[in-house]
């Protein structure tokens, strides 16, 4: 909890300069170290991120290219074949496929297949060739007419599927002849943009990719393009369905952390859409980090869209941002809250030294300067009584006027002196009561009345309310009347013309109670804490023109405390103020009381 300061008195000026200032500088110094440790922390996840997904993205990468060379060998393997042999008839290259189990060893791989490049005149000739070599129902299709011709004429392993696409002509489809022209004109593998298969039946189209190798005629010289062209006898190809090819190309890891979108081309989302990993779709409402990549095969490139799990990062890595700012937070705040408890220690205490050094000069100068000043003027009023007597000859009226002025002067100021002395003894713990059984009715009635005069002066009205009923308590009565006589003066003085004072005694089983109440200024209620201090005055509308010393709510509270009583006060400003004395009812018979706690003090 934030400790109080307001008994400090400090204006807010100081509060804001020692307290707050400081610890708000404290705070801000270490929240500045906590913001520069999160934009650390932050950095660093963002570098982890980065160099995570890059690793895993050269990882797939690397995959995807080494299953490329291994399709690429298998394909050189059946160009091989051909080069060897005059004539690769169906079975021989059915054998040759068998080889590499491709159902079992590789999946995704639909078939290995040639086909065969035709001018339109040897067309015909193929197509009756093919028929009467084991393929009765063979065809070249589409079948419009056209001046070159590709016809699919092995595809193993031999199925139905695969079946459907004997006499296919490849070139007639704009990806497929691309890639054909590519493999043709380079020499190189050529790989197609994304196509649907024709082995596939209607309704389980998936999108899939074909591969081709060009085969060149024995003996004719294929060392630029337009040797190629006219050397080109066929493709050694291979259809491979995507998905089952891209998931077996694939790092492990990419079922559970890696969600993968491949494209050939990305103006062209929905023709060129290759492949999609489940966890790609999972992971867009998670929290997940995403990177593109591409990567060239040849004559096609694969745009690649990444989805990485954020477990991909340590989750410590992860939260140290949020941690630092938490940690960093809490750090910043709770020291600048012991800077706060430090320096309003310290200020405590320097206010209890100053008051208590500022009190010990106070009391050395008020006890010095009273017997310095009392003893002369009790001289002057005693020679001023004594020529007002007339000890030294008559004197004319003006001359008494202006010694009786000059006498009522130095009364007046005679009892300031005596009130002096009376702080300084009360300070010293040497007044002492003596108490005797009084009639409080009695004493408020008297006291209120010796009041009147002055009360009219300011058009008061001045009321005494007491039971009729005597109230007798043991009190020393001069103290009491004292510090009754305080409150009283005090509410006349502090209650603008034409107010009203009410002084009432009342009495139950435990105590007495004279309580004086006024309809004057009232008291702020930040000043209260003023009130019953020796000198303290409260600059208010009136007490300029009233005057005073600022030490009879002192006083009046010294004595009734030495009667083991209270006084407190209710006012607000502008309402009025009512000071009550309480007095405990005593037990027994005491003759006199010390008060509680005196300030110990040098003998004046
Ligand atoms: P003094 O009257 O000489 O200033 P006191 O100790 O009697 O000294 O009073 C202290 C201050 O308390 C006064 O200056 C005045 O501002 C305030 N005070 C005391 N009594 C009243 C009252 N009845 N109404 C309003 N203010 C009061």
């Amino acid at each position: 909890m934030i400790p109080k300061f307001d008994w400090l008195h400090l204006p807010r000026s100081e509060i804001i300069k020692t307290l707050l200032l400081p610890s708000a500088i404290v705070f801000v110094s270490f929240f500045v170290v906590t913001l520069w440790a999160y934009a650390g922390a932050s950095n660093y996840l963002r570098d982890t991120i980065n160099s995570t997904s890059n690793r895993r993205i050269e990882v797939s990468r690397s995959a995807i290219q080494r299953q490329f060379a291994t399709y690429e060998e298998i394909l050189r393997g059946g160009v091989g074949l051909f080069k060897s042999s005059s004539n690769v008839d169906r079975d021989e290259w059915k054998m040759f496929v068998d080889n590499f189990a491709v159902e079992n060893r590789y999946p995704g791989i639909d078939g290995i297949g040639y086909s065969k490049f035709l001018g339109a005149s040897e067309k015909d000739t193929f197509v009756n060739e093919m028929r009467r070599d084991g393929a009765p129902g063979f065809r070249i299709y589409p079948t419009e007419q056209r001046d070159t011709y590709t016809t699919i004429v092995y595809l193993e392993p031999m199925n139905e599927r695969n079946a459907r696409a004997l006499g296919y002509d490849m070139f007639t489809e704009k990806n497929r002849r691309a890639a054909m022209e590519y493999a043709r004109d380079s020499g190189d593998l050529g790989v197609t943009e994304t196509v649907t298969l024709v082995q596939e039946g209607e309704g389980s189209e998936e999108p899939g990719f074909l591969i081709y190798m060009p085969l060149y005629k024995n003996g004719m010289p294929t060392n630029t393009v337009e040797q190629r062209r006219r050397a080109i006898d066929g493709f050694i190809y291979m259809p491979l369905r995507a998905a089952d090819i891209v998931e077996h190309m694939l790092p492990s890891d990419a079922q559970t952390e890696v969600g993968v979108q491949i494209f050939t081309d990305p103006t062209q989302a929905d023709e060129s859409f290759l492949y999609e990993n489940g966890l790609f779709s999972q992971l867009a409402n998670k929290e997940s980090y995403s990177a593109q990549a591409e990567i060239t095969l040849h004559n096609t490139i694969w745009h690649i869209n990444y989805r990485f799990s954020h477990n991909i990062v340590p989750l410590a890595v992860r939260q140290r941002p949020a941690s630092t700012i938490l940690w960093g937070g809490m750090v910043s705040i709770f020291t600048a809250l012991i800077v706060y408890r430090l320096l309003l220690n310290r200020s405590q205490k320097l206010a209890a030294a100053n008051e208590k050094a500022l009190q010990l000069a106070k009391d050395d100068l008020l006890s010095l300067a009273s017997h310095q000043l009392r003893t002369p003027a009790t001289g002057v009023k005693q020679y001023i009584g004594m020529v007002l007597e007339g000890y030294a000859g008559d004197l004319n009226d003006d001359q008494k006027r202006f010694l009786s002025k000059a006498y009522s002067s130095n009364e007046r100021q005679l009892r300031i002196i005596n009130d002096l002395l009376f702080v300084a003894k009360a300070d010293e713990g040497r007044i002492v009561i003596s108490k005797s059984p009084t009639n409080i009715s009695v004493l408020v009635k008297e006291t209120v009345n010796e009041q009147t005069a002055s009360a009219k002066d300011k058009r008061h009205k001045l009321v005494a309310k007491v039971p009729r009923k005597a109230i007798w308590l043991d009190v020393d009565a001069h103290s009491l009347r004292m510090a009754l006589e305080n409150l009283l003066t005090n509410a006349i003085k502090y209650t603008k013309e034409g107010g009203k004072i009410t002084v009432t005694a009342a009495e139950n089983e435990k105590e007495v109670t004279i309580s004086v109440e006024d309809s004057g200024i009232g008291i702020k209620r930040e000043d209260m804490h003023m009130l019953f201090k020796q000198f303290s005055r409260i600059p208010n509308e009136l007490s300029a023109e009233t005057g005073g010393s600022g030490i009879g709510l002192y006083l009046a509270q010294h004595l009734v405390q030495l009667h083991r009583g209270t006084i407190n006060v209710k006012s607000k400003a502008g309402q009025g103020s009512t000071f009550t004395i309480r007095l405990p009812k005593a037990n027994g018979r005491r003759k006199s009381y010390l008060p509680q706690s005196p300030i110990k003090k040098k003998k004046i």
